[in-house]
């Protein structure tokens, strides 16, 4: 069974430069636990094809592409499922959810959403998704369709290329904290709330400078120097180095 929030490890085939073969890769499970389809036989992924230019030389990734470039009834080898952390808690039922994704760090959440909306969850969901155009906007039609049908849902778009704040500066996953305190102020403040982040390595770093501006420091722990200072002090790099995730949160950046 792979549960959402797990990893499922891919091995391309073929071999590296040094005549190694590739590497395994892991991509986040965007099925529900019941599998894709409530089909448990069937488990779901989100591949973004990792193609970059650097230096005028065009580069492409070895196992995004290959996934990517897949036909229906392909066979491949996968591992796992792998994560024993990354999951909604047992007792779901009894909380609510800020989850922060940019790009393919959606996955975890569609796959969690899809569980806690099936099992009728009362609590607040509130889906935070970063991206830096409109046409990035993964899943959006079941994110908007699930936000008309359901109360407790709340599906916010960060589009940083795209849309400015009231201030004229970009908006990011982490800026919603501010633009959206309406909302999220009662949510976070409260104690039955869980935030989950997952996409780019970094952006961890602004979504805590602003939980601890906010004073929301329940989902942060502070260890070193940063331990020893009040939240409102702490700087970029107390942030980056000193700062981690309390227990009321999940992280998974790649
Ligand atoms: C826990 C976890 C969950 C993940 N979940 C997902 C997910 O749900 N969806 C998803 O799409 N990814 C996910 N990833 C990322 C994924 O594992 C791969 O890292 C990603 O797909 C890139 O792998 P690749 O083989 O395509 O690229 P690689 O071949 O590993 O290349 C990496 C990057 O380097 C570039 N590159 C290659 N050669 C050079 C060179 N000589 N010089 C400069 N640049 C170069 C490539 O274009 C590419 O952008 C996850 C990672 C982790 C750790």
């Amino acid at each position: 069974m792979f549960r959402s929030g797990q990893s499922i490890g891919i091995l391309p085939p073929g071999e590296n430069e040094k005549g190694k073969p590739h590497k395994l890769r892991l991509y986040s499970v965007s099925s529900p636990s019941k599998g894709e389809g409530g089909n448990p036989n069937y488990v779901s992924t989100t591949v973004k094809r990792a193609n970059e230019e650097v230096d005028g030389v065009f580069y492409t990734g070895i196992c995004s592409n290959y996934l990517s470039n897949l036909k229906p009834g392909d066979e491949l080898s996968i591992t796992g499922p792998s994560g024993k952390r990354y999951l909604l808690p047992s007792n779901a039922d009894e909380f609510n959810y800020v989850f922060f994704a940019t790009g393919t760090g959606v996955a975890p959440f569609r796959g969690m959403i899809m569980e806690l909306i099936e099992a009728g969850h009362k609590g607040q969901i509130v889906l935070i998704f970063g991206c830096p155009y409109r046409t990035d906007l993964l899943y959006k039609s079941y994110f908007e369709s699930l936000e008309k049908e359901h109360d407790n849902v709340h599906y916010i778009k960060m589009i940083s290329r795209e849309d400015r704040r009231s201030d004229g500066s970009k908006k990011y996953v982490q800026t919603a904290i501010e633009d959206y305190d309406e909302l999220l102020a009662p949510i976070l403040a409260s104690d039955n709330t869980l935030v989950y982040l997952c996409g780019m390595k970094g952006m961890q770093t602004g979504i805590y400078e602003q939980l601890a501006k906010k004073g929301y420091t329940d989902y942060l722990t502070a260890k070193g120097e940063a331990a020893e200072k009040d939240p409102s002090e702490w700087t970029w790099e107390d942030l980056k180095t000193s700062v981690k995730p309390s227990d009321r949160t999940f992280e998974e950046v790649y």
